[in-house]
């Protein structure tokens, strides 16, 4: 008998059994939500619960959600020119922000060594722009490191500029309050928490108004025209909603999860280097290697033993590039090669831990064989 783990959770999550029973139901509603009859109330019905459930997630008005076809869309959406005159990103946000939205170019805010956005770069930088827009993911989809989010909101809101926060990877694993934060807008995915795949959302908050990226019929308040994927928000909204009632009992548990995965990494190579793993992280993120691993190897390595784990970003897997995360971080790019992430989510048992530390200790005493003994087990 096979035994799989999926720990990959970064990537995309497992979908919630209530998100799941959400989208069958939507599924069985014809109706288009901007029409005025029965029908088309029905779908309109689904919209708007859902608009409430993702909104209480992070403790907004439901006016102040847009909902667009992920997070890739919400990041675009929120780079608008519309929001500020300069802009200003990390060096570790995703692709769909390192795209630049609407902007022909930024200015970056540099990571220390560490992984965390440079607050000291940060506050000379927005000093010196006209009508900052800035940037910053509230945690890295690589690393799991969580930025200085609040302290970099209150330097732009100082220096006159506004705060989008890409959040993709944080309802679930910490704390999201938009308001707390400090953020102007905030980008939400839908899979990442155990929603359907294809919609997410963008949080726009009241007073401001952004020039919309897909124009066409006034859904979403003209923030974002095209008729709704109502059974994925449906999907979201219920997924947004379990995430609200048990994220922090779920998150101490994968916590827990965590801390034995790493504990057994090290055990099999005491040379595994872990990163971020001295300053704030997600409670359920990995990222680590071993001097002459090569990553896209440890990936099948691992998939042969039914263990789906990632080398860097899912997005960039594929292509043999370096992490532009760890490169940022001044990481030895010889090192960042080798670098795999393990990401644990709700559904995670310790079984799948054990999987997993099964196929590591077997594939760790192959790179000893293979004469990387000195500094695997140095
Ligand atoms: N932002 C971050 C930090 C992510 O990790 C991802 C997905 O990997 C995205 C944005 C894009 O979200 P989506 O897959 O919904 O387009």
């Amino acid at each position: 008998m096979s035994s799989h783990a999926y720990c990959d959770w970064n990537a995309t999550a497992e979908l919630r059994p209530e998100a799941k029973a959400a989208v069958m139901a939507a599924l069985e509603v014809t109706g288009n939500p901007s029409s005025v009859h029965a029908a088309g109330r029905a779908a309109r019905r689904l919209v708007e619960e859902a608009r409430e459930r993702v909104a209480a997630l992070v403790g907004v008005a439901p006016r102040e959600v847009v909902f667009t076809s992920g997070g890739t869309e919400a990041n675009a959406l929120a780079l608008s020119p519309a929001l500020g005159d300069t802009l200003l990103i990390s060096t570790i946000e995703h692709p769909s922000v390192r795209s630049l939205g609407r902007f022909a170019d930024a200015t970056d805010v540099p990571v220390t060594a560490a992984g965390l956005a440079d607050l000291a770069a940060l506050e000379r930088l927005v000093k010196d722009s006209d009508r900052p827009l800035v940037s910053l993911m509230l945690a890295n989809n690589e690393t799991g490191v969580i930025q200085p989010v609040s302290e970099a909101a209150a330097l732009v809101h100082d220096a006159g500029g506004c705060l989008h926060i890409d959040a993709v990877q944080g309802p679930g694993r910490i704390a999201c309050d938009f308001k707390a934060l400090g953020a102007d807008l905030m980008t939400l995915s839908a899979h990442k928490i155990g929603g359907p795949h294809g919609v997410g959302a963008l949080i726009v908050r009241d007073g401001l108004v952004l020039d919309a990226l897909i124009k066409g019929g006034g859904q979403e308040r003209g923030a974002r025209a095209g008729t709704e994927n109502v059974a994925g928000i449906a999907g979201f909204g219920a997924a947004a909603e379990a995430v609200r009632l048990h994220w922090a009992a779920e998150a101490a548990r994968i916590e827990a999860l965590r801390a034995e995965l790493e504990t057994g990494i090290k055990a099999s190579a005491p040379k595994a280097v872990i990163w971020g793993a001295e300053v704030p992280r997600l409670p359920n993120t990995t990222l680590f290697t071993v001097p002459g691993m090569k990553a896209e190897t440890a990936v099948i390595a691992f998939d042969l033993e039914g263990v789906a784990v990632s080398s860097g970003a899912a997005c960039s897997s594929g292509k043999v590039a370096p992490s532009h995360v760890l490169a940022a971080m001044g990481v030895n790019p010889e090192l960042a090669r080798g670098a795999i992430r393990v990401s644990l989510g709700y559904a995670t048992t310790n079984e799948d831990v054990g999987i997993v530390l099964k196929a590591w200790e077997k594939l760790a005493k192959r790179l000893y064989k293979a004469g990387n003994q000195q500094e695997i087990a140095a």
